[in-house]
């Protein structure tokens, strides 16, 4: 086993065990390593800067076991059906669409798409409000 700690792009931190380095990458490459927080799959390793160091003490909220998960992924299902259902799907275009959104070029307006890390990166720096999209397991199948 191989234990990293993780950040995902809204800087939460927790951590993550794995058989080895390269099961590490597959499951990032199929997007199944998530932020516990806020689903994203936007996460990465921590890196072990001073600043970053100083916070490893940090717990995050994890539950398991509860009747009620079911429920809580049925609703971010349905979540994720309204929001998808109701804007704009940009594919690939996400970060250029919602800096005009954010920076008021165009008409304010729903939209959902991907990004890249870097892209998401450069979203947070220029203040763009988003959100990550709950995954929905359930759709892979
Ligand atoms: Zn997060």
């Amino acid at each position: 086993m191989i234990h990293y700690s993780l950040v995902c792009d809204k800087s939460h931190k927790f951590d993550g065990w794995f058989a080895n380095a390269a099961a590490y990458d597959a499951q990032k490459q199929r997007g199944l390593v998530t932020c516990p927080i806020c689903l994203t799959t936007a996460v990465d390793k921590a890196i072990m800067a001073p600043s970053v160091a100083r916070t490893d003490g940090e717990k995050v909220s994890l539950s398991i076991g509860h009747p009620q998960h079911q429920q809580l992924r049925e609703a971010m299902a349905a979540l994720r059906n309204k929001v998808t259902s109701e804007a704009d799907y940009v594919g690939d275009k996400f970060a250029e669409e919602a800096r005009k959104i954010h920076f008021k070029e165009v008409d304010q307006r729903g939209i959902y798409g991907e990004a890249t890390k870097e892209e998401v990166a450069a979203l947070i720096e220029d203040g763009v409000d988003f959100m990550p999209l709950p995954s929905v397991k359930e759709e892979h199948n």
